[in-house]
């Protein structure tokens, strides 16, 4: 999602960035760009004026004069407002209510309910160790039923059958009560796609409503129908009040029109992504995250949630106990380090992640997954332990042993080596210059990700971040 964008405003933030200084004249070419670029990605006019207005209000205003480099102050200035628009912070689920606490998703047919209902049913059982029932109100298509019913023994949440003749508001209070008799943290209830304008589908929604009281009424939207996503949204709200929005299929190459649009025009907050058809694709909204992704600075803390949880934790704290010690960062870690990127489905689903790799193929992220990672951890295999340790042993009959033994070149090993060399470079200053630190390393420099630049593969991740 936002690729078009992002490559449009990264093209005009170097550019302006560029200039020494800003003048209305620049000013006012760049936001006409800043413009056509939203209108490209299908947000919706009204929020682009807003948008446009607001930052062209603050870019002549006295904050850029005081800067130093007016053109970052620029691009800052379009970061914040892309961050006002979508909503300042992330918006949790509120589950604070008597168990069970209720959730109902409702949206258009297709739009990804069932599938957000899995997700989060996942999200909740894993993260927060919840016992999650689920129910299907979904009585026009019995396949939507069973569906739900084999997602939910995948994601290891309780199932309560449906039967299709029954009204889904008495289902719904048959649900309720098994989650009461059953002592369920949450009910998850999944809906039947309806439009805002079928006037009995609607009321009926209302009755669930009413009999279920849930404490979160997502309104579930697929982001791919851009700026119209941000006015069924509406339509949905004035007939339900809704609590909160999950906008699916992010993971398309939908122009992001509706994440910028549905905040400004339903006064609703975004609180999920939904990032691809499995159910671990389910990414909790950051409206300053998704800004700095679009503006291509990376998105540094997505991607530490996402170690955080595929990581395995002792391990991740084991070793960031051991940089904090100031024991030096080895083969036997980077070797591990690498396997946890395998974990988290490759290169390939870090690379949007991180700052300076929008611009990354596709090829060359397929590449580094398949081959490199896979052929350095089979190098580090072949070493022994004491050699994993401490690389500075390795000579010679050594280096050509190890080679000999996975299959492949002495300068391989050198390169392996080499590139362990940085990396144990930057865990140093990792431990010294913390966080901050790091951000600048991964910032500047352009991103100097790929094989011969500065970073290794998995240079991306200390191990720390794990832990923290
Ligand atoms: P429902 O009719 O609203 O319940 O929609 P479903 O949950 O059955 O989803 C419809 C289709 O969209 C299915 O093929 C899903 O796999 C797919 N889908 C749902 N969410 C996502 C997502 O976030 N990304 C992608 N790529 N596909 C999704
Ligand atoms: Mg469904």
């Amino acid at each position: 999602m936002f690729s078009n964008l992002s490559d449009r405003l990264e093209a005009i933030g170097k550019r302006i960035k560029g200039k020494g200084r800003l003048t209305e004249d620049n000013i006012r070419d760049t936001l006409r760009e800043v413009r056509m670029a939203l209108l490209e990605a299908d947000v919706a006019l009204p929020v682009v004026k807003d948008f446009i207005e607001q930052v062209r209000e603050r870019a002549l205003g006295a904050e850029v004069m005081k800067s130093l480099s007016p053109g970052q102050a620029f691009v800052k200035i379009v970061h914040d407002e892309l961050v006002r628009v979508m909503g300042e912070s992330n918006d949790a689920l509120d589950l604070s209510t008597r168990p069970p606490a209720v959730v109902v998703v409702a949206g258009l047919q297709g739009s990804g309910k069932t599938t957000s209902v899995a997700k989060l049913g996942r999200l909740l059982a894993e993260r927060d160790k919840k016992k999650v029932l689920t129910v299907s109100l979904d009585n026009q298509r019995p396949a939507a039923i069973d569906q739900l019913q084999r997602l939910a023994e995948q994601v290891g949440m309780g199932f309560h059958p449906t039967d299709p003749s029954v009204d889904p508001a008495a289902t719904a209070r048959e649900a309720l009560d098994q989650a009461r008799r059953g002592y369920y943290d949450v009910l998850l209830v999944d809906t039947a796609g309806r439009l805002h304008v079928d006037d009995t589908m609607m009321a009926e929604i209302r009755r669930v409503h009413e009999t279920l009281d849930p404490v979160e009424t997502l309104f579930v939207v697929d982001s791919m129908t851009g700026q119209d996503a941000a006015s069924t949204a509406r339509a949905f709200d004035e007939a339900l009040p809704l609590t909160g929005v999950i906008l699916t299929k992010a993971d398309g190459d939908a122009r992001g029109g509706a994440a910028l649009s549905i905040r400004h025009i339903t006064g609703k907050p975004i609180k999920f992504l939904g990032v691809g058809e499995k159910t671990d694709a389910l990414e909790p909204f950051h409206p300053d995250r998704l800004a700095s992704r679009i503006l291509g600075m990376g998105d540094v803390l997505s991607l530490v949630e996402e170690v955080e949880r595929s990581v395995d934790r002792d391990q991740a704290e084991r070793m960031a106990g051991k940089m904090r010690k100031g024991k030096g960062f080895d083969l036997e870690d980077m070797r591990e380090q690498m396997q946890q990127i395998s974990k988290m489905g490759g290169m390939g689903g870090l690379m949007d992640k991180l700052p300076g790799m929008g611009q990354m193929s596709e090829q060359v992220a397929q590449q580094m997954d398949d081959c490199q990672v896979r052929r350095q951890i089979a190098l580090i295999n072949s070493m022994t332990p004491a050699e994993r340790r401490r690389p500075e042993t390795l000579n010679g009959s050594r280096k050509r042993r190890i080679a000999a033994g996975s299959g492949m070149q002495v300068q391989d090993l050198n390169r392996l080596l080499k590139q362990h060399k940085q990396m144990q470079k930057m865990m140093k200053q990792f431990k010294k210059g913390g966080m901050k630190k790091m951000m600048r390393q991964f910032g500047g420099g352009g991103g100097g990700f790929p094989p011969g630049g500065g970073m290794p593969p998995g240079g991306g991740l200390p191990p720390g971040l794990g832990g923290r």
